[in-house]
């Protein structure tokens, strides 16, 4: 993807439009009194964020047969058409009265960049001139075939993990479900193929936008359109305890993935100042209670600090921690980037601490950093100043 995503920096921030007066404030509300269904208070007049139901309302109050929200979704969400003109076999009234009330939210591919392992960041530019980020990434062992397309659901994040390049940029926005979607059909055009996974591990905080997560899921999930699987998506949180409430609500729920990060509240809070508001009892008991089919298992991501949360005694008490659930652990050396004075620990030390939760039985990988030479790595979205940009041919 874009290496150039140097674009945004505190400093760039502002001119962005970004607040970062937003991180100071105790936490989204949204996240906490969302119900725990698809919203449909939340009316929207991006076409690509209607559910076929509602698609299926509109074209028949326009006077047209129901089949037609089926082409409709179609062209939207199966072929990601950017305009209504493409859709050939719809009608130009339907199409002028579809137009009249609605309209597509344009999402605007920027910039691509290739990282040296295969992995590729693409920048969008939003209708309202903010920039966003979603990252391509190719299983290492070209065999399995697996491509999972990391995705962003809002622009800049208000959570605040003091480890994060996104935390620099404050809070934005949230993203409408169109333009979530649409990260994944512009990526898919690019990939030539369908992503075999997707994981909203991009920018921003999935539960503080609960509602339009929850529509983009169904919206990608629904057979008219991509047909993902539940399996195979992933919503990844840095732990508002009531969105993952209703995100195990939802019919289907997806997976989920838990940036722990600690193993002590003294410490998860001083890294994740969140784990004032639900501190880790609180999030551990809300994963127990996370509905999973057979075989699912909770995710927990683990970002190892050097000196912060990477000692013996950690590697000993999160087995302790994770105890009942279902879970699985993925360690992530952290990926630096301008700012903040954390290390990475040695390779030694990653693998002792590996061992050491092995030995207790637990499942633990170690994500290798993919795409770090263009800033496309865990927690480096929107790490840099934008200092070159050339647009990349798209592959
Ligand atoms: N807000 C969501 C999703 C985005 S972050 C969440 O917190 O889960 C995706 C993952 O990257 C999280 O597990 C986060 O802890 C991790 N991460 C953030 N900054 C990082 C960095 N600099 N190096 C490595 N991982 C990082």
């Amino acid at each position: 993807m874009t290496l150039f995503c140097r674009l945004f920096s505190p400093s760039t921030a502002a001119k962005h439009g970004l607040s970062s007066g937003f991180r100071n404030m105790l936490y989204p509300s949204a996240a906490v009194t969302a119900p725990a269904v698809i919203s449909r208070s939340a009316a929207t007049r991006d076409l690509r964020a209607l559910l076929p139901d509602e698609l299926t309302a509109v074209v028949k109050a326009a006077g047209q047969p129901a089949y037609r929200a089926e082409q409709v979704f179609r062209w939207l969400h199966g072929q990601g058409v950017e305009s209504l003109e493409a859709m050939t076999n719809v009608p130009a009234g339907l199409r002028s009265a579809l137009e009249a009330d609605h309209q597509l939210t344009p999402l605007a591919q920027e910039v691509v960049q290739t990282a040296a392992d295969g992995t590729r960041k693409l920048r969008f530019r939003t209708h309202d001139g903010r920039a966003i980020e979603s990252v391509l990434i190719p299983d290492e062992d070209a065999a399995r075939n697996k491509l999972t397309l990391c995705i962003s659901s809002q622009v800049g994040c208000a959570i605040d993990c003091r480890f994060c390049a996104t935390a620099t940029l404050g809070f934005g926005r949230h993203l409408g479900a169109g333009e979530i979607v649409s990260q994944v059909y512009q990526a898919t055009a690019l990939a030539g193929r369908r992503p075999t996974n997707l994981v909203f591990m991009g920018m921003g905080e999935p539960l503080h936008n609960f509602d339009n997560v929850a529509r983009a899921l169904a919206l990608l999930e629904h057979q008219w359109g991509a047909g993902f699987s539940p399996r195979r998506l992933t919503v990844s949180t840095a732990g508002l305890v009531p969105g993952i409430e209703k995100l195990g609500a939802l019919k289907p729920a997806p997976n989920l993935a838990i940036s722990l990060n600690a193993t002590t509240d003294e410490v998860r809070e001083r890294i994740m100042p969140i784990n004032k508001r639900w501190p880790i009892a609180a999030l551990l008991d809300a994963a127990r209670r996370f509905p999973l089919s057979h075989g699912r298992r909770v995710t927990f991501e683990y970002v190892l600090l050097a000196g912060v949360n990477d000692s013996d005694a950690d590697a000993d008490r999160l087995p302790r921690l994770l105890r009942g659930i279902p879970a699985k652990v993925n360690l992530i050396p952290w990926n630096p980037f301008n700012g903040p004075a954390f290390q990475r620990p040695s390779a030694e030390r990653i693998r002792t601490f590996q061992e050491r939760l092995r030995l207790a039985d637990v499942a633990v990988y170690i994500r290798s950093p993919r795409g770090d030479d263009i800033d496309a790595a865990c927690g480096q979205l929107a790490a840099r100043e934008l200092v070159t940009l050339s647009p990349s041919p798209r592959a």
